[in-house]
């Protein structure tokens, strides 16, 4: 299997976004691009952007799509990502910024766009037994914990309750999902780029129909 692929892996919280995405990126060696982590981030560095997002984040609100599509531009103006390409996880969020991506992209369009299925029942659960590694992001649960308390196996970090998985902010996530990312599966229905993946199995089976999709569409 070749190496490089340009995708966008669209699905609500919880559908196995990061945990899909982190598998890609070791797949066909490509940056997986977080927009969360990479906010996260900026948050714990106290950069301008970081404290601009705190407030927001924390809330469950979207950030403005100015500040995204800047930090965004940057990321995949990268040699890695220029070069190999990318799996972007949590980008785009909103039409603006789909239509953003496309003009960024200009030359090098995206292979295509996997839409993790899974109802919200099925999240909420999850969401609320997930912890992430503050440092690198890694993703466990409750049930899927690191090997040595709650420190992460891949970096040595400390694993913690993300502050906007609370009941609450999950709410607010949810809409947000509905009203302003849902619009993005005719978007690209649209272009001809969406391919949808029953996410309610193991991570293992929705790697392995990921993978069939794209290995589908780069044959094309
Ligand atoms: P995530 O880790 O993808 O769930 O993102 C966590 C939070 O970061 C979101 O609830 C938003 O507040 C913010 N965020 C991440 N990506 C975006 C985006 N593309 N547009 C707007 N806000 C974002």
């Amino acid at each position: 299997m070749s190496a490089g692929v340009r995708l966008v892996v669209l699905g609500k919280q919880g559908a196995g976004k990061g945990t899909q995405c982190e598998r890609l990126s070791h797949r066909y060696a490509i940056p997986h691009i977080s927009t969360g982590d990479m906010l996260r981030a900026a948050v714990r560095a106290k950069t301008d952007l970081g404290v601009k997002a705190a407030a927001l984040m924390d809330t469950g609100e979207l950030l403005p799509d100015e500040l995204i599509i800047e930090m965004v531009a940057e990321r995949l103006a990268e040699r890695d990502a220029a070069t190999r390409g990318f799996a972007l996880d949590g980008f785009p969020r909103t039409v603006a910024q789909a239509e953003m991506l496309e003009t960024l992209l200009d030359g090098r369009p995206l292979h295509c766009v996997i839409d993790l299925e899974v109802p919200t029942d099925l999240v909420l659960p999850r969401l609320v037994s997930r912890r992430v590694c503050q440092d690198c992001g890694a993703i466990y649960s409750l049930s899927a914990r690191p090997g040595l308390g709650w420190t992460c196996d891949n970096c040595g970090g400390e694993v913690v309750l993300r502050a906007d998985d609370t009941a609450e902010a999950i709410m607010i996530r949810l809409q947000a999902y509905e009203r302003e990312t849902k619009p993005l599966i005719e978007f690209y229905r649209g272009l001809g780029l969406l391919e949808i993946v029953d996410a309610t199995a193991t991570p293992d089976e929705v790697l392995r129909s990921t993978v069939t999709a794209i290995e589908r569409r780069r044959e094309a």
